[in-house]
């Protein structure tokens, strides 16, 4: 419901990854299938999921007499896991092992090495196809007989920055993923509780908003946007304002709102 109520195109995911089997993480996957295969998908979907996913999965199907369009290619995520899970021309998707008292992973999308751009003001018009493709690639051009014609770097500028992205919900206050998440452009990490419960978040596996900016600070990371909020704040400004006291480049995730990660 919320995939369509914000206009994203349910036709287009080829992959889902499930952090952990929590409610409020995978009650909704169901519903989301059944609607793919109701819209007449055929093309295969890749679940990520902590192992117990699958029988949830096929149990619901075989309860309510369901048989999907499409294949499901399962993919169970080993408690404790880090590792390439995912890998396109544009990006790889690993995961960070999450402290949640239950089998838990974030998520660290990373785009690949961009290809070098056309300096469009210098680039002589005679260049072919095939030397554009080999300039982009970082390759000087030859003649013919193998003498130089242009060096790569008079006709190219470098390439757009590669961008980070790490998903980090539900969790524990864990510096062990520091490693993992160093530097990225932007981190997602949950903020459960404001600091005057960090008792509580510990016994229930979450963290704080000024435990999450602690963290953002060691790890070293451009942005920070914090989240998966408990329903007791009714007003979220003061989760905002404990996290930039530690962290400034702070947001808050608002659910609908889309956050650009800039590519210069
Ligand atoms: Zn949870
Ligand atoms: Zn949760």
């Amino acid at each position: 419901m919320q995939l369509q109520r914000y206009k994203a195109k349910v036709s287009k995911i080829r992959y889902i990854l499930i952090s952990h089997l929590h409610g409020d993480h995978f009650f909704g996957l169901i519903g989301l299938l059944n609607t793919m295969s109701l819209n007449g998908r055929e093309q295969e979907l890749h679940l990520f999921a902590p192992p117990d996913l699958s029988d949830v999965i096929t149990t619901q199907l075989r309860c309510s007499r369901t048989v999907l369009n499409f294949p499901i290619r399962f993919h169970p995520l080993e408690s404790g896991w880090h590792g390439v899970i995912i890998e396109t021309n544009l990006l790889t998707v690993a995961t960070i092992p999450m402290e949640h008292g239950v089998p838990c992973f974030g998520f660290l999308f990373r785009e690949k090495e961009k290809l070098r751009r056309i300096n469009k003001e210098v680039m002589p018009s005679t260049l072919t196809v095939a030397d554009i493709l080999a300039l982009k690639e970082g390759k000087d051009l030859y003649y013919p007989d193998g003498s130089l014609q242009y060096k790569n770097e008079s006709l190219t500028l470098p390439p757009r920055k590669s961008r980070s992205y790490a998903y980090c919900s539900d969790t524990r206050y864990n510096e062990n993923i520091i490693p993992y998440i160093q530097g990225v452009d932007l981190l997602y990490h949950e903020t459960t509780f404001m600091k005057d419960q960090e008792e509580r978040a510990w016994a229930r596996y979450h963290s704080t908003t000024t435990q999450a900016a602690t963290l953002a600070q060691k790890a070293g990371v451009q942005k920070l946007l914090i989240g998966h909020y408990s329903s007791r704040y009714k007003e979220l400004e003061p989760l905002l304002q404990e996290a930039q006291a530690v962290f400034s480049p702070t947001q808050l995730a608002i659910e609908g709102q889309t956050y650009i990660i800039e590519e210069l």
